[in-house]
């Protein structure tokens, strides 16, 4: 599989105002040196607790904010620093679908509008019948009746409006879609019938999908590769059965240990993490999440870990994995 989008030490920094007068910045770090690649009809899964920058990382991506630095490769050319007039043809190409569908979608148009809209910029020169055409195809492709055309979107429900919007992302015809918690405001019901649909849509239009959610059961069932996010690093990135057959990461352990479902550590404890995600204005030094990682060891409060390769497509970010660190979990094992 060849590589759609390549992100090489993102990052995403804002400056909050702190005090009433103003006078003191904060800088929060949402997005701190994150660096994957999405691969050509694949599903990259991109999970972590509410808050550690998923989201910013997508948004990033999209250039819906700017990067503060790294690079950002799409189908090969360097998007990053692409002026916004150079960047829209290549837009077209990368689309987003939001959790809440309803607040992207304008309620004063119909669907027929809002997808023609969509459509115009990618065929402006259709005419009006092969727009309603190519309206009600969409429509079938995300499996909702043509007749629904003429409606508005408080008419639908949340899973139809999902559709929709999800409609309206492929009708520009992309090859990337960054998913961000597309189905976190469903009823569980509802979000296996688009996560389904989502899985179609990719074998029949090889779409490559960077699905963003804290919930790593949906994730699991989507995704073909996983990486874990904390206090905005990717702190472990693997193939989806290696990860859930040799989760590395203490983080990841602690994640997975909460998912109910085909847990790989039933046999084990829950692993409860204590104390509260820090605040990302003040991420604590050295490894981020050396404040609630059971397996903490000294250096972990001074120095920040570096991705190490555990195969091909699995890297971890944690000391116990370096040379020495090894040893430490062998040890601990024992
Ligand atoms: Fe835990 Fe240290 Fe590994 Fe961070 S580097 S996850 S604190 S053991
Ligand atoms: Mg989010």
């Amino acid at each position: 599989m060849s590589e759609l989008l390549t992100v090489n030490d993102l990052k995403t920094y804002f400056t909050v105002n702190k005090g009433l007068l103003g006078k003191s910045n904060d800088v929060v770090k949402a997005v701190d040196g994150v660096s994957f690649e999405v691969r050509k009809g694949e599903t990259l899964g991109l999970v972590g607790e509410s808050g550690c920058g998923k989201s910013t990382t997508g948004r990033s991506i999209m250039r819906l904010i700017e990067p503060t630095g790294g690079t950002i490769h799409f189908e090969g050319k360097e998007i990053s620093k692409l002026s916004p007039s150079q960047f829209r043809p290549l837009r077209k190409q990368m689309q987003i679908v939001f959790q809440d569908p309803y607040a992207s979608l304008n309620p004063r148009m119909t669907v027929q509008k809002a997808l023609e809209e969509a459509i115009g910029v990618r065929l402006p020169q259709l005419s009006a019948k092969e727009r309603v055409e190519h309206v009600q195809e969409l429509l079938n492709l995300v499996g909702l009746n043509s007749q629904f055309a003429s409606r508005y979107p408080h008419e639908f429900s949340g899973g139809q409006r999902q559709r929709i919007g999800i409609a309206r992302a492929l009708a520009v015809q992309p090859s990337l879609i960054v998913a961000d918690e597309p189905v976190s405001a469903l009823d569980v019901s509802i979000q296996a019938q688009i996560v389904n649909l989502l899985q179609d849509l990719q074998q029949r239009l090889g779409l490559g999908y960077l699905f963003i959610s804290h919930d790593l059961g949906v994730v699991r069932h989507i995704s073909d590769r996983i990486a874990v996010m904390y206090l905005g690093r990717i702190v472990e990135i693997a193939d989806k059965k290696d990860l859930f057959a040799r989760p590395m990461h203490p983080y990841t352990q602690a994640l997975m240990s909460a998912v109910p479902k085909a847990n790989p550590l039933r046999k084990k404890e829950r692993i409860v993490l204590t104390g509260d995600v820090p605040n990302p204005a003040k991420p604590p030094a050295g490894c981020a999440f050396h404040t609630r990682c059971p397996h903490a060891v000294e250096m972990c409060s001074q120095v920040r870990p570096v991705a190490t390769s555990v195969n091909a497509n699995h890297y971890v970010s944690c000391h116990l994995y370096g040379l020495e660190g090894m040893k430490i979990i062998e040890n601990r094992a024992n």
